[in-house]
Formats: C-alpha cells, structure tokens, sequence
C-alpha cells in the first residue's frame, strides 16, 4: 500500500468496495520497462485497466496502445495517442470494426489466418499485419490456451497471403501466457519467429517486427523476476536467434505496467462456520462478480491484508452475490486474523489489472466496482 492510496482512503473513507490506483507507480512502471528494454517500444495494453487518468498518463510518457476493439481504439486517442502509435492487436475482428479503425488512421492489425487477412486487405487496403503464432504458456499463472494464434508453419502461409493481398507483411507476435514468471518463457518463441523471417526473406518478404506480448508479472504473493531480468533473458535470445539481423520488437504489457498500482478496499459482511470447530468463512463486498474475476480457479492469489494484527487462522473467503461460484478461494484457504470482525475493512494488493473491467453492470444490483485514479 502506497502512502498515497492509505492518505485518500484515510480521508475520503469511499463507501462500499473500490478500487484506488496510484499513478505513481503507474509512472514508474512505465519508466521501468523502458530502462529495461530500451530497444523495443512499449504499446500498452489498454484491456487490464482502461481508467481514463491512465491512459493519459502513459500517452503523455510516450508509450503506445495495443487495443481490441474500436472502443479501447476511441479510448486511446481520447487519451492522446494518436493513431500511429495504436495496434489493433486483436485477431479475431469485424471486418466493419477493421474499417471503422482504418478510418481513424490506424494501420497496424494482428490476424492469424487468411481468412482475418482477407478482412483487413478489403477493410484496411496498405496496412501493416503481423502474424500471432501460438505459445503454449507453460509457466503462466493465467495462461491463454489455443484460442489465438495458429501454428509456426501456417505463419508462413499468412503472411505471405498477406504480402500477395496489396498488405504490408510486417511481422510475428505471440503472447507467453499472463503473468508468466520464468523469463525464458520468451525463448522458443523467438526461435520460431526468426525462422519465419528466414524464409519469408527467401521468399522476398522482409518481415520487420517481433511483438514480444505482455505476460510481465505483476507482485501477488510470490516474489517475481524485475523487469531487467525479463529484459536481459529476452535480448540474449534475440540475439542468440536473430544474429546480426535484429528485428524491430514491441512489448504489451498490460499486468505489469498496472497491477501493482491498484489496492482494493472491501468489507467483511458476515463472519460465520458452518458447524462448530469448523473452518471460518468470511464473506466481503467484492467478489467474482464485481472485481475479482481472476480468482477464477483460485489462479491469481491476491495478498490480502486486515489492519488487525495478531493470530491468524485460514478461512474460506467469498463474495456478496447469491451465486454459489461466488467463492475466491475455498481449495487453498487463506489466514486471516483469528479476530477478525463484521465490518472490518480488507485490502487486497496487486488489483490496478484486470479488475474493474471485468466487474459485472450489477449482478444481484451490485453496482460494478468503483475506481479512483489518484
Ligand atoms: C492481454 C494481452 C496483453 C497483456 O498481457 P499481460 O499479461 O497483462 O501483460 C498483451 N497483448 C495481447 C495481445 C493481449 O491480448
């Protein structure tokens, strides 16, 4: 918790469950992974937390936007950014949004089968397209499975489709998984995509771009690599697969630039067991539905903190919503003041990402979780 965040929530004491992001450590993060990987152009991913406040900051520190929709598109600009510094990083697009982001002057698009290259060659004629390959995310806390990106040896049928279609062919990205702790996770990836750009050369395509994705971590209960660690073991592999030809890169991160910036405040509601002797469960404000979508298999474990001190014991924790999978963690259960009581407040760390914007519009007429950027 930042000195910030304690002073607002000790002042402006919110009601209800919220979220406090601090742009400071917005600030640094950004600053962080430029130092670290002074190479590569940083294009922020807008989905972990969109807030206003955030993307002006990141517009005004020079960073640039990976959006998936129109939407996060309209969101950037607003923010500043003008349309050469946003991708449409989405492989799965409208061929009507593709034309709607062309029109707005943006000509960077991710697609990973002809058929999406089709799309952007009728929507997007001229633009710059790189190819998703896929990564299996080995090493990931919240992986990303098989739903994007298509196999290395297709790449090369995409892009050289691409390059007939009147498109520029302009490079390989892949994700390794969201917060993905080993640093090496990035190697493999990279081996392929020089393999891409090897024979789309002797084809005549002169691939220009490897888009490194996001998957930095972000601290929750374990410690994780600094953003120079992931910077060093991701340039060695550069270096070790491209040789002297080094491609232009670009990395997305969206967790990492954001995560550790936000606290979560909640309320304990009720304190209960459901038989004497039995484990505690203790039920807050914010749950599944309004903030803590990643507790999803219990696959993100936030540290969560009471101001109460002393003895702790384990206890089930769920959310407000009259519906069962309303639970956070139940499998792996966590220690909380053994004195803990209805209406004490909680805080839970590393929320600045993927929280209010996966918060439902009012399941049970919960409202969708409250946000101050600070
Ligand atoms: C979600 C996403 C990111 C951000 O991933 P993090 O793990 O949060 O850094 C980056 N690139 C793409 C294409 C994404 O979909």
């Amino acid at each position: 918790m930042t000195d910030r965040i304690m002073n607002f929530l000790r002042d402006r004491r919110p009601e209800g469950p919220c979220l406090v992001v601090d742009l400071e450590v917005v600030r640094e993060n950004y600053l962080r992974f430029a130092k670290a990987m002074p190479d590569s152009r940083i294009f922020y991913a807008v989905k972990a937390n969109p807030a206003p406040e955030i993307l002006a900051l990141l517009a005004e520190l020079g960073s640039n936007f990976d959006c998936a929709s129109v939407q996060e598109i309209d969101m950037a600009l607003a923010a500043g950014a003008t349309p050469n510094r946003i991708s449409f990083g989405n492989t799965i697009k409208k061929e009507r949004d593709v034309a709607a982001a062309h029109a707005r002057g943006v000509t960077m698009f991710a697609v990973d089968c002809e058929a999406e290259v089709d799309k952007v060659a009728r929507a997007a004629p001229g633009a710059r397209v790189y190819c998703r390959i896929l990564c299996d995310g080995e090493g990931a806390e919240w992986a990303l499975s098989r739903k994007f990106g298509c196999e290395p040896d297709m790449a090369i049928d995409v892009l050289s489709h691409a390059h007939r279609s009147g498109l520029t062919a302009y490079g390989v990205s892949f994700h390794v998984g969201s917060q993905q702790k080993n640093p090496r996770a990035w190697d493999q990836a990279l081996e392929s995509s020089a393999n891409i750009f090897r024979t789309l050369s002797y084809k005549g395509i002169e691939l220009k771009m490897v888009n490194l994705g996001g998957g930095f971590a972000t601290r929750y209960l374990e410690d994780i690599p600094e953003e120079g660690e992931y910077g060093q073991e991701i340039n060695a592999s550069i270096r070790a697969h491209f040789g002297n030809r080094l491609p232009e890169t670009i990395i997305e991160p969206g967790r990492g630039m954001v995560g550790n910036a936000g606290i979560l405040k909640t309320e304990v509601i009720l304190v209960s067991q459901k038989a004497k002797d039995d484990i505690r469960w203790v039920y807050l404000d914010c749950g599944k539905f309004n903030g803590l979508a990643e507790t999803m298999d219990e696959a993100i474990r936030y540290p969560i903190t009471s101001s109460r001190g002393g003895e702790t014991s384990p206890v089930i924790l769920a959310g407000p919503t009259c519906d069962s999978v309303d639970v956070m963690y139940e499998k792996t259960p966590y220690p909380l003041p053994i004195n803990l009581e209805i209406g004490d407040e909680l805080f839970i760390a590393g929320t600045g990402a993927y929280t209010t914007t996966y918060a439902s519009v009012a399941f049970n007429g919960f409202p969708p979780l409250a946000s101050y950027v600070i």
